[in-house]
């Protein structure tokens, strides 16, 4: 469904199926002599139709438009190679844009095993297949152009700076329009629901590389944030302090949990409040034990890396306690 939204700004709303999320916004900027695309649906058939429907209303040529990848997820990558196919020039931040075509690959997904193992969520027989980011992704490489900050992009009278934004993502990337006040901002920034801040190994403390993020765009001047999933947001400020508030309370809810003694990553993800219609853990479907123990991970990393609780192993599962103090 396509709504026109500001000058030469559309949103092509694709529902995704049996998806929490349930629809991403699409956009395009269209002119007279490029269009570009940002985030596409995932790689199946009922999203490649609502898209592909969306382009017709608006009579794009796909020889003269590119699509930008705002990150990695399936949701927003999954129809780049059939779009690459047709002739679209593909843009995607430099770190991202490696991990998607990671993604095609047998060995980028090994790794989930070993979180699953070290996750102690063999418990729950969780397999890779429930992985949500494996089913939807791209399956063959694709050639791209990488982006990094402060590349413009000018179109449609508009001139885009490309923002580094990780957090979300590792490479998450945004584009800001300093005169009109416009930031398309794919998962960064959400309305009604709060982003997955998950792991991404240890070599990233990665909600701190959020907060840093929020921090960035908190400064910036925005009459509209674009986002990828529900509402455009017009009161950002606002919003930046209601997701620090979320993951703050987050931490003080992990350490509480945590006075009961060591925990693993499922257990402590199993003993946090969900926004979910499930009661207990066990009736969470696998893809939701995997997004809530990347949750759940990516702040008990945050409370390591400030000292307040350590890790340890045991028959290979990782723990994690209080710090004596
Ligand atoms: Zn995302």
């Amino acid at each position: 469904m396509i709504k026109k939204i500001y000058e030469n700004i559309y949103q092509n709303e694709i529902q995704l199926p049996n998806n929490p999320l349930k629809a991403i916004n699409s956009y395009i900027i269209v002119s007279n002599d490029r269009n570009i695309i940002i985030d596409t649906g995932f790689n199946r058939e009922e999203c490649k139709k609502a898209f592909m429907e969306g382009l017709e209303e608006l009579n794009i040529d796909l020889q003269k438009t590119d699509l930008l990848i705002t990150h990695l997820h399936s949701d927003h990558s999954g129809l780049a190679g059939e779009l690459s196919k047709k002739g679209v020039r593909i843009f995607a931040g430099k770190i991202d844009g490696v991990m998607i075509n990671n993604m095609t690959k047998p060995e980028y997904w090994k790794k989930f095993e070993q979180y699953a193992k070290i996750f102690d969520l063999e418990r729950d027989n969780i397999s890779l297949d429930d992985h949500p980011g494996y089913k939807y992704c791209i399956k063959e490489p694709i050639e791209f152009t990488g982006l990094e900050e402060g590349d413009l992009i000018n179109i449609g009278g508009y001139s885009f700076e490309i923002v580094d934004i990780p957090g979300h993502t590792p490479g998450h990337i945004g584009l800001y329009e300093r005169t009109y006040k416009l930031f398309f901002g794919g998962d960064h920034i959400l309305d009604r629901i709060t982003p997955n801040i998950a792991f991404w190994g240890f070599e990233y403390n990665i909600l701190d590389i959020y907060f840093k993020s929020l921090n960035k765009v908190y400064e910036y001047e925005i009459d509209y944030l674009f986002t990828a999933h529900k509402s455009i947001i017009k009161q950002h400020k606002e919003r930046v302090f209601e997701l620090v508030k979320h993951h703050i309370e987050r931490l003080s809810e992990i350490l509480q949990i945590l006075k009961l003694g060591k925990k693993s990553v499922r257990d402590t993800a199993a003993n946090m409040t969900w926004s979910l219609r499930y009661d207990r853990w066990e009736d969470f479907p696998n893809p939701q034990k995997w997004f809530a123990s990347g949750e759940a991970m990516s702040h008990l990393e945050y409370l390591v890396s400030i000292d307040i609780i350590e890790k340890f192993t045991e028959n290979e599962i990782l723990y994690y306690r209080l710090k004596d103090k």
